[in-house]
């Protein structure tokens, strides 16, 4: 059974001059484990797939499924739920909060449930760690690297042990040996088990991952595998 699934979905965006078709009826199985590229040029529709997957965007028809729950037929309460439970997300831009240290950042996703504090912060200290931030938990982020802050951002996305991370261009702002620490990251999350979707433009990161997929105008192919 693959973690995520994909039937018949498409996304038309309503504006003022008429409608985007965003997505036309994209099919896609996902399997856990994986470590998939979205690939695709600037409007193909990568952010709108990649939204729709992590439950932040409801399809205009068609369905997704993840672990077998019929994901945008949840009320949206429980859909708030199931995104806090299965998935985390990468932006380009970090959206770290100034004002909070690296530590307090990676606890944010913690703040709603009911885990003790103490326990909120263990859980901070040992993603840091994960990422090579641990002794650098106290910093805010100006005063940290982007390299530093992008690893901020990724440990936030974890703390919750969600199943899949969602990342959006995340090296799209990076220069290359960053760019290459994230990566290295990531497929190091990956081999634990972590299942991850990352939209990018660079042919580059295709040595990263474990497969690739290619959007056009909407429409999505695969890429045959190179061996
Ligand atoms: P990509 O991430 O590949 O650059 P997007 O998914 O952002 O592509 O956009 C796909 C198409 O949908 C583009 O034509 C874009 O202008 C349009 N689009 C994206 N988001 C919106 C929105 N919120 N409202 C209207 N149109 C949108
Ligand atoms: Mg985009």
């Amino acid at each position: 059974m693959p973690l995520i699934k994909v039937c018949a979905l498409s996304k038309a965006y309503k504006g003022g001059d008429g409608s985007v078709e965003a997505l036309k009826n994209v099919n896609l199985e996902i399997n856990e484990g994986e470590f998939l590229a979205l690939m695709g040029p600037s409007g193909s529709g990568k952010s709108t797939l990649l939204s729709i997957l992590g439950g932040l965007n409801p399809p205009t028809s068609g369905k997704l499924f993840i672990d077998d729950i019929d994901v945008y037929a949840l009320e949206p309460e429980r859909l708030a739920d199931f995104r806090h439970e299965y998935v985390g997300f990468v932006f380009q831009q970090y959206q770290l909060i100034p004002y909070l240290t690296a530590l307090e950042n990676v606890m944010l996703p913690l703040a709603i449930t009911s885990r003790p504090g103490r326990e909120q912060q263990e859980m901070a200290q040992t993603v840091l760690h994960k990422v090579g931030l641990g002794n650098k938990t106290q910093r805010l982020p100006n005063q940290l690297s982007g390299g530093e802050q992008n690893r901020v951002a990724i440990a936030r996305a974890i703390v919750n042990r969600p199943s899949i991370i969602f990342a959006d261009e995340p090296t799209g702002s990076l220069d290359s040996k960053t760019a290459k620490d994230l990566l290295s990251l990531f497929q190091t999350l990956n081999q634990d088990g972590l299942t991850i979707i990352m939209v990018t433009h660079n042919q580059e990161n295709l040595d990263w991952v474990t497969r690739a997929v290619y959007i056009r105008d909407g429409i999505l192919a695969s890429i045959p595998q190179e061996s």
